[in-house]
């Protein structure tokens, strides 16, 4: 399988003009959903899409998919699909995103050249609003494409002047019909930098993801006697504060406990905290925490919640405040499919680039697609781990070491 570092690398610089930020330390871009850097960067993509002879198609979302059916294959068997995003952070990298869209064209380029003989379609996508800097919360076209998420809700988004995805895609000439769905797919790869240390700490080219963590939120709402500092004696005290400060440390320390004896991936964070009235000289009346905890396995989370829970009950026991948990916000982890990892592991054996196996922090749009079919995530490395920057940098020969893992993987589902 030879993969051209040349050609990507050539492919990504060209991708990374559009939305330039020529005074940037590094190489920074910005190119928000349905922008001209956007359009531009877009256009670019399917001219690349078409001149390697793909059939392109772009739905209601403005996903584009670029298709091609090898001579061998069964036109109508369920394709083996990679891809990534295109749009942006404001001031981001070169490589978030692009990596994986223009890394699969050249895997895909690489695999026709080698002329394998396979027995499905492959397909190259590049979702919409990944990053959710302008429309929604982000992995936007992928919630689509696997159903979480209605096309009329979507394109009903507006951005902070009231633009509506519609519009604005509709702007770019990008709003197609239809709707790419992934559940028709045989097997999903994202290519993505890892955004983090750990394959730099490993000497790694690439990093196998096992599981993609989960993240809930929850709140705590703390409710002493707000009372005079000066005259309330300290055995007349109900301190909201100081009750909510032993929960900071439990949550804390259940943390570590689960990170010492269960599962070192596990975090948990008390991030915020409001306290009522928040004045020098009042003993706090009420005190809200907001608590992240994230983890690979559910099990581990709710471990987590249940220990925030007790440190509750406890400091209504022990304090006299009332103490109630909250948790509004909860996305499970998702593991990645055996059979996808094991192809990644195989194809890095393979190909011989070095590989560790790690758990993913963020949740990509491979998080959407493993909902719905078999997917698997691979990570090319980040110096220093930088990344929603300008000095974002993945070295070249890891992005072509990566790239060849992908090709070398696509083709075996695709044989298949
Ligand atoms: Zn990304």
């Amino acid at each position: 399988m030879k993969v051209s570092e040349g050609k990507l690398r050539r492919e990504i610089e060209a991708n990374a003009q559009f939305g330039a930020l020529p005074d940037a330390e590094g190489q920074g871009r910005t190119a928000l959903t349905g922008t001209d850097a956007n359009r531009r960067a877009r256009e670019r993509f399917v001219d690349r899409l078409e001149a390697g002879g793909f059939d392109v198609r772009i739905d209601a979302v403005g996903n584009i998919v670029g298709r091609w059916v090898p001579p061998s294959a069964d036109p109508t068997a369920p394709p083996v699909v990679t891809g990534s995003h295109l749009d942006s952070v404001p001031v981001g990298g070169i490589f978030d995103g692009p990596l994986g869209v223009y890394g699969g064209l050249e895997a895909v380029r690489a695999i026709r050249e080698s002329g394998r003989s396979l027995e499905r379609p492959l397909h190259v996508v590049c979702f919409t609003e990944e990053e959710g800097q302008r429309f929604g919360n982000g992995i936007l076209g992928s919630s689509v494409a696997t159903g979480q998420q209605s096309v009329d809700d979507a394109l009903a988004f507006e951005d902070e002047s009231g633009t509506t995805l519609e519009e604005a895609l509709d702007r770019i000439g990008f709003h197609g019909s239809g709707r790419i769905d992934a559940s028709e797919w045989d097997s999903w790869l994202e290519l993505h930098v890892e955004q983090g240390t750990r394959l730099e700490q490993d000497g790694a080219s690439a990093g196998i993801v096992t599981n993609i963590t989960g993240i809930t939120h929850c709140y705590l709402e703390v409710t002493g006697e707000a009372d005079h500092a000066g005259s309330t004696p300290m055995t007349d005290r109900t301190d909201a504060l100081a009750a909510a400060s032993e929960v900071v440390l439990d949550v804390e320390a259940a943390a570590n406990r689960l990170v010492a004896d269960a599962s070192p991936s596990a975090v948990g964070t008390v991030g915020k905290s409001v306290v009522e009235p928040n004045a020098t000289n009042v003993i706090p009346g009420q005190v809200r925490l907001g608590i992240d905890i994230r983890d690979v396995s559910s099990d581990s989370i709710a471990k987590l919640v249940d220990a925030l829970e007790a440190s509750a009950r406890r400091i209504e026991r022990e304090r006299n405040v009332e103490a109630s948990v909250s948790r509004p916000y909860d996305v499970p982890p998702e593991p990645m499919t055996d059979r996808c990892r094991e192809t990644l592991i195989e194809a890095a054996a393979e190909t011989n680039v070095r590989a560790s196996l790690m758990h993913s922090g963020a949740a990509h749009d491979t998080m959407n697609v493993a909902r719905v079919t078999d997917a698997g995530l691979l990570f090319a490395p980040s110096r220093g781990g930088i990344s929603h920057n300008p000095r974002e940098w993945t070295e070249w020969e890891d992005c072509a070491a990566a790239t060849t893992v992908l090709a070398e993987a696509l083709a075996r589902l695709a044989e298949a």
